[in-house]
C-alpha cells in the first residue's frame, strides 16, 4: 500500500542533508554511466538548490525524500518545474513517487498549462516519468528533458434514476450546463409546465440497474422512461450520438446549472419566473426545423399534432 505522506519545509540548512540524499539515490545511474562524481554533484545541486521552492517529503514523520516545484513562464505560458526529486531507498517502489507528483499536479496554479521535469540520462527515473504521462523533448549528454501537458480536471460522475429505482443510470458529461425545453411534447412528456435537460454524448452515459423502455414520441426521436414508475430519464434523435438526461432524475440536480430555455414560444408564462436567460425559439433551430420538415413535409407545424399525425394535412 503507498504510505500517506505529508510535505514539511526545507531551509539552507538541510542543504548537506539533501546532497546527500541526491548522491545516494543517483549514484547507482551515475556508475552505470561512468560518470560518479560526488564533487560535480554538489555543485550541480548548489547551482540550482532553491530551498523555498523545495519540500521536505515526510512519512510518519520521517523524512523519505525532497522535492522542488515551481513556476517557469516563457512564450507558450507558464510551465511548473518539478526538480530535485528524490525518495530514499526504502521509500521506492512504493507508490509513493506517484502519489507526490498526482499532488504537485493538483496544486498547479490555473494558468499552469504543463509539467517539465529532467532526468539522468539511462536512470530509472525515466521511465518513471514515462509511464506518469511525460514526454521527451530534449536532451544533451547528461540529460533528458520531459513535458506533460495539464490534463482538464475530471468531471466527477454524475449518477441518477427513476422513482422505483429499477432504473439507475451513470454518467461522466464534460460539463454541467443544462436547459429548460418548453416544447409542447416535453410538457405532455413530463406531465409538467416544462422540462429540465442536460446535453451530452451517449457514450458518456452507461445504464447501470435496469434499462429504460423507449417510445417514438416522434419519427426522428425516442424519449427513455421506467416502465415500472413512468419517470421520464432520456430524449434522443435517433442516429444522434447525442442525447439529454433528464435533470429531475440525477441524484444531484444541483449539480446542474440551467443556461438556456428553448421552445419559448410555448412557454407557459404564468409558471414561468423571468430568470435572465436566453431563450431561443424551436423555429430559430435551423436543423431540428429541418429534421421536422423531412420527416413530416413542409407544410406541416413542429408539434404534438404533427406526431400524432393528426395536424392539418396529414390525413
Ligand atoms: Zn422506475
Ligand atoms: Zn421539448
Amino acid at each position: 500500500m503507498t504510505p500517506a505522506f505529508e510535505f514539511g519545509p526545507v531551509t539552507e540548512a538541510d542543504f548537506d542533508e539533501l546532497v546527500a540524499l541526491r548522491i545516494a539515490v543517483m549514484r547507482a545511474s551515475l556508475e552505470r554511466l561512468g560518470r560518479f562524481d560526488p564533487q560535480r554533484a554538489v555543485q550541480r545541486f548548489r547551482s540550482t538548490f532553491r530551498p523555498a521552492d523545495t519540500r521536505r517529503i515526510l512519512v510518519g514523520g520521517e523524512a523519505a525524500g525532497c522535492v522542488g516545484y515551481w513556476p517557469e513562464a516563457d512564450g507558450d505560458g507558464e510551465a511548473m518545474r518539478v526538480e530535485h526529486f528524490y525518495l530514499a531507498e526504502r521509500f521506492q517502489r512504493l507508490g509513493l513517487g506517484s502519489a507526490v507528483l498526482r499532488r504537485l499536479f493538483d496544486e498547479a496554479p490555473p494558468q499552469a498549462t504543463r509539467f517539465r521535469v529532467g532526468a539522468l540520462r539511462d536512470s530509472d527515473a525515466n521511465h518513471f516519468y514515462l509511464r506518469q504521462g511525460f514526454m521527451k523533448v530534449s536532451e544533451d549528454d547528461w540529460d533528458i528533458a520531459y513535458e506533460r501537458p495539464r490534463l482538464p480536471a475530471p468531471v466527477p460522475m454524475l449518477t441518477g434514476g427513476c422513482l422505483c429505482g429499477a432504473v439507475r443510470y451513470a454518467a461522466r458529461p464534460t460539463h454541467h450546463d443544462g436547459y429548460y425545453c418548453h416544447c409542447r411534447m416535453c410538457q405532455l412528456a413530463f406531465g409538467n409546465t416544462r422540462a429540465a435537460f442536460i446535453n451530452l454524448r451517449k457514450d458518456e452515459v452507461r445504464w447501470t440497474a435496469g434499462t429504460p423502455r423507449f417510445y417514438a414520441s416522434s419519427k426522428f426521436a425516442r424519449r427513455g422512461f421506467c416502465a415500472d414508475c413512468g419517470t421520464p430519464l432520456s430524449f434522443e434523435y435517433l442516429g444522434s450520438e447525442r442525447m439529454d438526461l433528464s435533470v429531475g432524475s440525477l441524484d444531484d440536480p444541483a449539480a446542474i446549472t440551467p443556461t438556456t430555455h428553448f421552445a419559448v414560444e410555448s412557454r407557459i408564462a404564468n409558471w414561468h419566473g423571468d430568470d435572465g436567460l436566453r431563450g431561443q425559439r424551436l423555429d430559430e433551430h435551423a436543423a431540428l426545423t429541418e429534421r421536422w420538415k423531412s420527416a413530416y413535409g413542409d407544410g406541416v407545424e413542429p408539434g404534438v399534432a404533427a406526431a400524432r399525425g393528426t395536424a392539418a394535412g396529414q390525413r
